[in-house]
């Protein structure tokens, strides 16, 4: 099957379009692409900050839903079938995958990463991790669900691993593109919820969707912002330990703010990314006895209740995405460097886009 992507062959270079033949093996599926959602980590590969693991030219992508139209012998049933690829697919058979540790499996297939990804028509994808959507899609349209790949599910899984209980406090830095369903799932957890970020605008718009409490630490030294955090944590009545802090800015200030507000029993997630190098006294986490992880995706089998909780309403996506052509690729790529984007951008292939 002949699929059509927009590519880029050297950092910056301007997109093109490019036609390639995809012949699914036993294992593979090939998934017609619906839409599938930018990411900032889309925007780092473009510009140049971090390299794909693949060669150029390299079709982007990796927030994909869409229909299975072909598939390897293994997986003709799923023929017909609307899905959610999974933004990182582990093999599930090397050391890591039978330990359980398939996020760090050595033989993942993340698209727009690994191999061609989802701004074209069509994806060839390992069958046995697409994650099938229900009949019924509620309010929303295919295209609209692409996000749940990464950008909800990544944030799904970071709450999980904290171990986040009813009545927890959860303070989610940075409310982007992944802080936005991070909020809206530790409240669906049954935490109290403050949301951190710089934006006023995109802090007002998340006291309707989850966040108890919001602080602008824009102006803030450390010192500052911590002390008017635990006042305002004093003042909800919240105890002073035992946060769970999700740090979602992928920023060295948010980080620094993340690292710095931990409590005593406190635990952070460091789920976004920088290259920036902070220094911290990390004899801190000893005091305080203190948990701190890292989370890289979200393993495919906590798919299905991610899309459930979509589905019901508990998170709700339609405030925070937009739909746009394919074809828009460029500007929306130069618009989001610029932090230009206020919903996340998913980019749908126009029937003239078709090989
Ligand atoms: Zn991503
Ligand atoms: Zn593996």
């Amino acid at each position: 099957m002949l699929a059509r992507g927009i590519a880029f062959s050297a950092p910056r270079a301007p997109f093109q379009g490019i036609e390639y033949e995809l012949s699914p093996a036993p294992h593979e599926v090939i998934v017609q692409v619906a839409g599938c959602g930018l990411c900032h980590t889309d925007v780092g590969f473009y510009f140049g900050d971090v390299a794909p693991r693949a060669k150029l030219p390299l079709v982007l992508g990796h927030e994909i839903s869409g229909t299975v139209v072909g598939a390897g012998a293994r997986f003709e049933s799923l023929i017909g079938t609307r899905v959610i690829v999974p933004a990182v697919m582990p093999c599930g058979d090397c050391p890591h995958c039978r330990a359980g540790y398939e996020n760090t499996c050595t033989r993942q297939f993340m698209p727009g990463n690994d191999g061609h990804g989802g701004f074209a028509t069509h994806i060839c994808v390992p069958g046995r991790y697409v994650a099938p959507l229900p009949a019924d899609l509620g309010p929303y349209s295919l295209p609209e669900l692409s996000v749940i790949a990464d950008a909800v599910t990544t944030p799904y899984q970071s709450v999980l691993r904290s171990g986040l209980r009813r009545g927890d406090v959860a303070i989610v830095v940075g409310a982007g593109g992944i802080g936005t369903y991070g909020v809206q799932i530790a409240a669906a957890f049954g935490a109290r919820v403050l949301a951190i970020d710089i934006d006023d605008a995109k802090l007002a718009r998340l006291r309707d969707f989850g966040a108890a409490a919001t602080f602008n630490s824009r102006g803030h030294d450390l010192k500052t912002a911590r002390a008017a955090v635990r006042k305002l944590a004093a003042g909800a009545g919240w105890p002073d330990f035992g946060w769970k802090i999700f740090e979602m800015s992928g920023s060295a200030a948010g980080q620094e703010l993340a690292f710095g507000l931990i409590p005593p029993s406190g635990t952070l997630a460091v789920v976004g990314f920088t290259l920036a190098r902070l220094e911290l006294r990390l004899s801190n986490l000893m005091a305080l006895d203190a948990t701190c992880f890292g989370n890289w995706g979200c393993a495919p089998r906590h798919y299905p209740e991610v899309i459930r909780m979509v589905l019901d309403g508990r998170i709700n996506l339609k405030p925070f995405i937009q739909t746009h052509p394919l074809s828009r690729i460029q500007p929306l790529f130069e618009q989001a460097h610029h932090g230009g984007l206020p919903q996340r951008a998913i980019l749908v292939p126009q029937p003239q886009e078709q090989p």
